[in-house]
């Protein structure tokens, strides 16, 4: 069969950073050693209708999986998108919707022919299997079963093609830590793990075919430290770092060993998760981390030459002017090299969703904010302060982060 992968393009527009669903290329590669597959990613591509429906006519699509994905870190809801093109497709070719989307709500998704609700890779290849009776794709019985996804499928693209430097590359699954605002618990509740040996083989291979920048995906790949470690120091016993750059996110339940290891092992850059210097907040958030540690670790993976990025949220419900400059005060004490503030969302799939009155449940995030009755700031008071801080700490750290480029080069 030909199938078609597509990725619908943003709810809301965001310029294109590097990166793409690697549930989609997962997906693809898996099929695409039994059909034919193509992939559309309107993420980074440009749509338009008439060269849309040409694209199926000439390549005599049979199915097509859209990809109905939620608010993952860097990327927007496409379900606007997701919903117009399943209609479109409807009148020539099978629709599957699959991803977070479905994942979450578990229910049909739009007019689509089949919705794959369940986060398993079987659940897809079932529904495929379903339209062809000849070709049938067999189980993945092991998360070490699933194939290293073949990212020459998306060098057709040519926003690929111009980012060939660049790859992203998934080690393990979940994160079984508690915050209630995290959203990946929706469509990933456990934690999966590939063995050491598939992800140095991944390794090797993506070395091979020349790149040179790694993103990695884990939800925190240190989520299990003792692994995060022992996969560091295989990858520097096999000298794989050295043709490589990695890139990851973590909480910071990390300590100094493990930060050695990162440097030895070529991590350049650490995005941390820490959310709030008040101590009531992050217990509210239920996030699990010492805070009285925290500026001796990333002032630690500074001084080393690991570019560090501090993650955090304003609006709790306790939030006030005090609690947030205690935040802006443990983001100047640990100097991170970039800081993302942002508002508190309540998204669907987080415990916060499921907590608000089903009145407020009318989209599928609400900011938190006093016109909705969840804290005592307006939403563009919240947003005036994060700005002028920002600007401000960025003035600040200007040179800071210039002597660190001098020193240890650009990260990436
Ligand atoms: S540590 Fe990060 S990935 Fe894990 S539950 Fe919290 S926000 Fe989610």
């Amino acid at each position: 069969m030909n199938i078609l992968m597509i990725y619908p393009k943003p709810d809301t527009s965001k310029k294109p950073r590097f990166g793409f669903s690697y549930e989609m290329l997962t997906v693809a590669t898996v099929l695409s050693k039994y059909h034919n597959v193509y992939i559309k990613d309107f993420s980074c591509e440009s749509y338009d209708l008439y060269n849309f429906k040409k694209y199926i006519h000439d390549n005599n699509i049979d199915i097509a999986c859209v990809e109905c994905d939620s608010y993952a870190l860097k990327r927007s809801q496409n379900i606007l998108h997701a919903e117009e093109i399943i209609d479109i497709l409807n009148q020539h070719v099978l629709t599957v919707a699959y991803g977070n989307y479905c994942y979450i709500t578990r229910k049909k998704f739009g007019n689509a022919k089949c919705t794959v609700t369940e986060n398993d890779i079987n659940s897809i290849i079932k529904c495929i299997n379903k339209f062809e009776t000849s070709k049938i794709i067999p189980y993945i019985k092991d998360y070490d079963e699933l194939p290293y996804i073949n990212r020459n499928l998306l060098l057709e693209i040519p926003f690929y093609k111009e980012n060939k430097d660049n790859t992203l590359l998934q080690t393990a699954k979940g994160c079984e830590n508690t915050c209630i605002f995290c959203q990946r618990k929706g469509w990933q509740g456990c934690y999966i793990a590939h063995s050491d040996e598939y992800v140095l083989n991944e390794i090797e291979v993506i070395a091979k075919q020349g790149y040179k920048n790694v993103w990695i995906v884990d939800e925190n790949f240190t989520f299990r430290l003792y692994r995060a470690k022992r996969l560091l120091k295989k990858i520097i016993e096999s000298k794989l770092y050295k043709e490589l750059r990695f890139f990851i996110s973590s909480w910071a339940n990390i300590d100094e060993e493990f930060l050695n290891l990162a440097n030895k092992a070529n991590i350049k850059i650490i995005s941390f998760g820490i959310e709030s210097g008040n101590k009531e907040i992050l217990k509210f958030y239920r996030k699990n981390i010492d805070i009285d540690k925290v500026p001796d670790i990333i002032r630690y993976a500074n001084m080393i030459g690991i570019f560090t990025v501090g993650n955090f949220i304003i609006g709790a419900p306790m939030e006030n002017k005090d609690t947030i400059n205690e935040t802006f005060e443990l983001i100047r004490k640990c100097e991170f090299d970039q800081v993302n503030i942002k508002t508190l969302d309540y998204m669907i799939g987080s415990y916060l969703y499921e907590s608000l009155n089903d009145e407020l449940k009318t989209e599928d995030h609400i900011f938190a904010c006093v016109e909705k009755g969840l804290n005592d700031f307006k939403l563009k008071d919240i947003q005036n302060i994060k700005y002028t801080f920002l600007s401000d700490y960025y003035q600040l750290h200007r040179l800071v982060i210039e002597k660190k480029i001098r020193l240890y080069g650009t990260p990436f």
